[in-house]
């Protein structure tokens, strides 16, 4: 069975309060994005996890591996193609649990419901319930408390990837005052009106303290917005910023403009309402292949 593992962007980030539990209270409006890993799951005799980039780990420390077993499966391969930068603010990591936990729950018939698997879903991280909705969703408490939001029509993006990572744990310990919340309505009306016109309240609460210490990130951000972005911020806690184009023509004119600037990577990229796992119709067809 194969697996499409997509990132996420935050169109805005509020950090509005800490928690006797040690976490953050928060509102997001979490967007699906097409960046995307695969991951590839088959029956084995032994567990195996493989990954074509030498960087990421293979032990109990992968959240995939933590999603297997937690969710208590047979023996399984499991092959990653990673596309998604790690520690970049994308949640690849969480989307690739996700992708897991729905996989492997549907390859063995293991028989969990959506809020049984949301509850795992939790245990393995704060970002990782999103990746079963997907979508464009708003989220408060840890991150969990999710509602579905109507869809937006595609929106271009330029992701750029600054060398530098921001651990999410750091990142949270730094900030020093809470923001109000705006409120799911606000966000409904900012969504049925013009997502884009509104940059003033889709802010992210992590860029003070992170552009302090790496100042650059507001240089990238504020290229984006001079190259034609009609909106740019950092996603979760970084160090990814994204910007967001009126149209692909701009988008891709901005690609042009900013490629090769700051030894970053830059990608294009746009929202998507898919699922924030996909199983792909052909590996639907070959699973029920192999099992018939
Ligand atoms: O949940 P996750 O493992 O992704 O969180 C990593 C770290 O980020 C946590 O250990 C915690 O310090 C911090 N965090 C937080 N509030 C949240 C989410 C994460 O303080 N809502």
């Amino acid at each position: 069975m194969q697996v499409r593992s997509y990132a996420k962007i935050n169109w805005a980030l509020r950090i509005t309060g800490k928690r006797p539990d040690g976490y953050h209270d928060l509102e997001t409006l979490f967007q699906t994005i097409s960046l995307h890993d695969t991951l590839a799951f088959r029956r084995a005799d032994a567990f195996s996890f493989d990954c074509d980039v030498p960087w990421l780990p293979r032990d109990e420390s992968n959240l995939v591996v933590r999603a297997v077993r937690k969710l208590g499966t047979p023996p399984v391969s499991i092959a990653l193609t990673k596309r998604i930068p790690s520690g970049g603010g994308l949640g690849g990591g969480s989307s690739n649990a996700a992708a897991t936990l729905v996989a492997l729950n549907e390859m063995f018939a293991m028989g969990r419901n959506r809020n049984e698997l949301a509850s795992i879903a939790l245990e393995l991280g704060s970002d990782v319930p999103f990746f079963l909705v997907g979508g464009t969703a708003f989220a408060t408490g840890r991150g969990e408390m999710l509602t579905p939001m109507p869809a937006a029509a595609p929106i271009p993006l330029l992701l750029v990837f600054p060398k530098e990572r921001v651990s999410t744990a750091q990142a949270f310990s730094q900030i020093r005052r809470y923001s109000a919340p705006l409120g799911i309505d606000r966000y409904r009306a900012i969504l049925a009106d013009d997502l884009l016109a509104h940059g003033d309240e889709l802010v992210n609460d992590f860029e003070p303290s992170v552009f302090a210490q790496l100042p650059h990130l507001a240089e990238i951000k504020d290229a984006l917005r001079g190259a034609g972005g009609a909106w740019s911020a950092m996603t979760g806690s970084g160090s990814t910023v994204v910007g967001a184009f009126r149209s692909q023509a701009q988008r891709d004119a901005a690609l042009e403009e900013l490629r090769g600037r700051w030894n970053a990577r830059v990608q294009a990229a746009e929202s998507v309402q898919a699922l924030g796992v996909t199983i792909t119709a052909e590996a639907q067809r070959s699973h029920r292949g192999a099992t018939e």
